[in-house]
């Protein structure tokens, strides 16, 4: 009798045992852990890139001017404008550098055309088989503290700029911020020159469908974008 109950005992440890084991092998299963490679297709960016985005300072400076806000002294002013200005930060869509010259508030069409560069970037990238990377804005709105010390600098580098009306932003061209995955799964970079390609397409699309004015930095290494509608 006793052996018996022995018995059932250990065929029901067993059975536990191995139950616990197909569960924890099913779980591993579902999360595949090789790294997630690119397989790049239809890219193909633009020809030229001075000449597809050459919108110049006095063409930005006239929508600037017309839908933006009157330049302002400070932070602090910025601050209080609340309906004017929106408060812009690293989100799902992109990242925000660490700014220096500039504080990240955008007028409203300004901000909601940056998120949308963002997430048609991200939707691309998926599309033609890259991992993705979302971009990287280096400069925002310019208070007039921030010209006059961008001034000392370089003098000659700063004419009256559309980056005061908070109609205007930057994103660069040569950093990107490699979205890794949650759980841990290697994601292999993509080169980029690679993202330049997409993101040049991103921004073509939405200046043909008069949504802003872009202008490529070659020094600045970034794409300097007026939107066209407040
Ligand atoms: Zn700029």
């Amino acid at each position: 009798m006793k052996k018996k109950e022995n018995t059932n005992r250990l065929f029901l440890l067993l059975l536990l045992f191995s139950l616990t084991l197909t569960s924890v092998f099913a779980g591993c299963k579902k999360k595949d852990m090789t790294p997630k490679l690119n397989n790049p297709h239809n890219i193909h960016g633009v020809a030229n890139f001075s000449r597809t985005f050459g919108d110049r300072n006095q063409k930005q400076m006239e929508i600037a001017q017309a839908i933006g806000i009157s330049p302002i002294a400070s932070r602090q002013k910025a601050e209080k404008m609340a309906t004017q200005l929106t408060h812009i930060e690293e989100n799902e869509h992109y990242s925000v550098d660490s700014l220096t010259h500039s504080i990240p508030y955008l007028i409203p069409g300004a901000a909601r055309l940056l998120d949308t560069i963002g997430q048609n970037f991200l939707d691309s990238l998926a599309a033609k088989g890259l991992n993705p990377n979302k971009i990287i804005v280096t400069s925002v709105l310019r208070t007039e503290n921030d010209v006059k010390r961008l001034r000392r600098h370089n003098y000659n580098a700063v004419p009256l700029s559309t980056h005061s009306y908070g109609t205007t932003f930057d994103i660069s061209w040569k950093r990107f911020d490699k979205v890794e995955d949650p759980d841990g799964r290697p994601m292999e970079d993509v080169r980029s020159d690679t993202l330049k390609l997409v993101l040049a397409e991103v921004l073509r699309d939405l200046r043909q469908a008069e949504k802003c004015y872009v202008k490529y930095e070659i020094r600045q290494a970034c794409f300097h974008i007026t939107t066209r509608q407040n």
